[in-house]
């Protein structure tokens, strides 16, 4: 009788609606990235537009699909960190189901890698003009204002949320099995004033993960020049950030895993967030710039 315990929810997920026939890989090239986003379009060609971001400062085509139609769009956008190939797994195990069973009345605009360079590379940051940089402490935010759009691939992804008029966003990382919220930058003030549909859109989105839901500065640590903050605070868009599973080296059966539970969680996020971008999004608290010592650039 024991096993009945396990067996159960393993049944759940697996015979959940939208089935899809991922099949996921550990060591996959950004050109293979672009080959599959090309084969969802030849596969769906109602449901899905191939698009390119941006060229990146190392000259590849920054591509990403735009999926489905609808008055409301959302973004999904994995890879700010080139290593975290577990994540890109997820995001294309979302589009692939995603392409075949759109979203009613919502398009979502999904972009797998935005650091091609350090994708191919398996590296955390993506090669500029003359240095590296973090693509994910390369946008302005309340407590940092300088040196920010320092890569083609962030500022082509600021200008996205603008002229798609992006409602929600999903931002996917990995290790640590987590979906937080802004603020989380260098501050003591960390309350949006919007935390109870934070919390709520959270716990929809790990219903089959059981990841923790929280806070990013106090579940991570702070961070200046995030893509998550810099969404809610120059648009209101509902930002969330999964940092997924337990490592930055998944094997192939944690990533079918985490495909698995991230895939539900993000479909219900898409169907379920708010339609209106929310109405009060500035920053009224005060930066403690102390706190940028706990930045630890590992997530
Ligand atoms: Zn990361």
């Amino acid at each position: 009788m024991t096993y009945i315990k396990y067996i159960l929810p393993l049944l759940t997920v697996f015979l959940s609606f939208y089935t899809s026939a991922y099949e996921a890989r550990t060591d996959r090239t950004y050109e293979e990235v672009q080959s599959f986003l090309q084969s969802l379009e030849e596969r769906f060609p109602e449901n899905v537009e191939l698009f390119e971001l941006t060229e990146s400062n190392s000259g590849t085509s920054i591509q990403g699909i735009i999926v489905g139609s609808g008055s409301t769009t959302h973004l999904l956008v994995s890879n700010h960190h080139g290593n975290e190939y577990g994540a890109a797994e997820v995001a294309l195990g979302f589009a692939e189901q995603i392409a075949e069973y759109p979203i009613a009345d919502v398009q979502v605009v999904i972009v797998p890698v935005l650091n091609t360079w350090g994708y191919d590379r398996r590296s955390r940051r993506e090669k500029g003009a003359l240095y590296t940089h973090d693509p994910n402490r390369d946008y302005p935010g309340p407590c940092k204002s300088n040196e920010y759009f320092q890569l083609n691939s962030t500022k082509a992804l600021a200008d996205l949320l603008s002229s798609e008029g992006i409602v929600s966003a999903v931002t996917l990382h990995t290790y640590w099995p987590a979906v937080v919220y802004p603020w989380g930058h260098s501050t003591q003030d960390k309350e949006t004033g919007y935390e109870d549909i934070f919390i709520q859109l959270g716990e929809w989105s790990t219903i089959k993960s059981n990841y923790q839901v929280g806070n990013a500065g106090e579940v991570i640590y702070p961070a200046d020049g995030t893509f998550e903050d810099y969404a809610f605070w120059q648009h209101g868009t509902w930002s969330l950030l999964f940092e997924l599973g337990f490592s930055h080296s998944p094997s192939l059966a944690d990533i079918e895993v985490m495909v698995q539970h991230n895939t539900y969680g993000l479909r219900e996020f898409f169907e379920k967030a708010p339609r209106e971008v929310a109405e009060n999004h500035a920053f009224t608290g005060e930066c403690d710039f102390r706190l940028r010592a706990l930045d630890l650039e590992i997530e």
